[in-house]
């Protein structure tokens, strides 16, 4: 549990009318300090012993770990709650995409590609992954030197490099320093020749154990070597381990302030549950339980689905990797990029990391759709995203260049916001006259969402001059809308 103001209150030097650390007083800057809106070190009179103390007490739980630099930095930890619904989730886990350096160049370019192109918009996001995990298999260091080289130079993205040869993890490493690599995985084996390395050159790195209870010993070695940057690997074997292990250490780390485990985790969903039956045995299970087709060359089929066997592991390996966005890990890394199953992956995870305290809503203004003139439609809607969107694509396949005017209502949608009184006449009319809309039409009509027809008497009262239209009451009716309307303007 963090340490309360009045805990912290009591560790600082109480000072009368010193105010150095840009506080009034020392309560006031104790209690700044236990909300995280000011730092240990603004307060210049703590001894260094205080000083260590408060900064542990005060750290976050969960610890925030960067992986990768610039705008491709991706930040995970720093997670305050177990369930979403009690705050909000903060850093949602990146994915990552696996490249082995025993991969054929055809098929390294390939994932290489899909990195680039399965990226999809949502809700004005772009959602995509996040990191490439680049893996020593082949033995031949200068092979992972050129698959480590081919990618620094081809992606935007974060790199986890993944060696047991600890000697080719640190050579790579320098190859790409300025991209802060995730370097995985420090285990007991390595641990003491690994210390000296990371020290040379901070850089996060993955913890490997057998289990959570292996962990331990490594996380508090590290850090008593002042190695933080970590990601804890507690070497789940199977489904529910996983599920097991994932939520064991949040609640280690929230509930009892368990610092050894107050990282975030990373996962490899291929490697979990990877024992595979033969197919001879899978056949004889599902022919005993009535189900399945065998089939001469695919396999088995599953009733109804209708999928391969490989398909069907790809799936488990895709609900491993949903039930880890849901289940507190911090990086998910895929054997592979597939459109069909990264995309509902990254509307989950951004589902699921949206705080559910604030709508998604975009700025007030004046948004275009296409490049309208003068005479271009004006229409008014409100700031929740997702009616925004709507809105402005429907408008964008009517082919009718228009303004789309978004009022502030805190992020609720038209009916919802005239509910709060945020969509009134009075408040619609206020934001158009100080939207700067009239010196850009050559008209005065606005056009409202027909859900709030109410409005346009009032609406007229508050700005004279203008005609109020009643438009459709769903956003998909209008295309079918605004080429006629656009036609009566001109
Ligand atoms: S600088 Fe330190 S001693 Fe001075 S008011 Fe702030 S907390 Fe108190």
């Amino acid at each position: 549990m963090p340490i309360k103001g009045t805990d912290v209150a009591k560790k600082l030097p109480q000072k009368k009318g010193c105010k150095d650390c840009g506080f009034p007083t020392c309560f006031a800057f104790a209690m700044k300090l236990s909300s995280g809106g000011a730092t240990v070190d603004k307060c210049p009179y703590l001894s260094a012993e205080i000083r260590a103390e408060l900064e542990d007490a005060l750290a976050p739980p969960i610890r925030l770990v960067t992986v990768g630099s610039g705008e491709s930095a991706l930040k995970i930890g720093n997670e305050e709650v177990i369930y979403r619904h009690e705050k909000t989730f903060v850093h949602s886990p990146g994915i990552a995409v696996l490249i082995s350096d025993k991969e054929d160049e055809e098929g390294i370019e390939a994932k290489i590609a899909k990195m680039k192109e399965l990226q999809f918009e949502r809700v004005g996001l772009t959602l995509r992954a996040d990191l490439f995990a680049l893996k020593f298999e082949s033995g031949e260091k200068a092979r992972y030197l050129a698959l480590v080289k081919k990618v620094c130079d081809a992606g935007d993205v974060g790199i986890i490099l993944i060696s047991e040869d600890l000697g080719a993890l640190f050579a790579v490493r320098d190859i790409c320093a300025g991209q802060n690599p995730l370097l995985y995985p420090i285990t007991k084996d390595n641990l003491e020749q690994a210390i000296p390395l990371i020290k040379q050159s901070p850089t996060p790195v993955g913890v490997k154990a057998e289990s959570i209870e292996g962990l331990i010993p490594l996380t508090s070695r590290l850090k008593e070597e002042g190695i933080e940057e970590l990601v804890l690997d507690p070497g789940s074997r199977n489904f529910l381990e996983v599920l097991r292990d994932q939520t064991l250490i949040r609640r280690a780390a929230l509930k009892q302030s368990f610092r050894p485990l107050g990282y975030p985790t990373i996962v490899f969903p291929s490697a979990v549950g990877s024992r595979r039956i033969s197919r001879e045995s899978r056949v004889k299970s599902q022919e005993s339980r009535g189900v399945g087709l065998q089939t001469p060359d695919s396999g088995l089929r599953t009733p109804d689905s209708g999928l391969s066997t490989i398909d069907y592991h790809g799936l488990k390996e895709i609900l491993t990797a949903s039930m880890c966005v849901i289940k507190f890990a911090g990086i998910i890394v895929l054997p592979d990029l597939d459109k069909h199953a990264l995309l509902p992956l990254l509307v989950q995870r951004l589902n699921i990391y949206t705080d559910p305290r604030m709508p998604l809503a975009i700025g007030q203004g004046i948004y275009e759709v296409g490049q309208p003139s003068e005479e271009a439609p004006v229409l008014v809607t409100s700031n929740w995203s997702l009616t925004y969107f709507l809105v402005s694509s429907a408008t964008e396949e009517s082919k009718v260049h228009s303004f789309v005017c978004v009022k502030d209502t805190e992020g609720l949608g038209v009916v919802t916001s005239w509910g709060a009184g945020k969509f009134s006449g009075d408040s619609v009319g206020a934001f158009i006259k100080k939207s700067g809309i009239e010196q850009r039409v050559n008209h005065r009509k606005l056009v409202i969402p027909g859900k709030v027809a109410r409005i346009r008497g009032e609406l007229e009262e508050a700005l004279p001059g203008w005609e109020i239209v009643v438009g459709p009451r769903e956003a998909g009716e209008l295309p079918g809308f605004l080429p006629a309307f656009a036609r009566s303007l001109t």
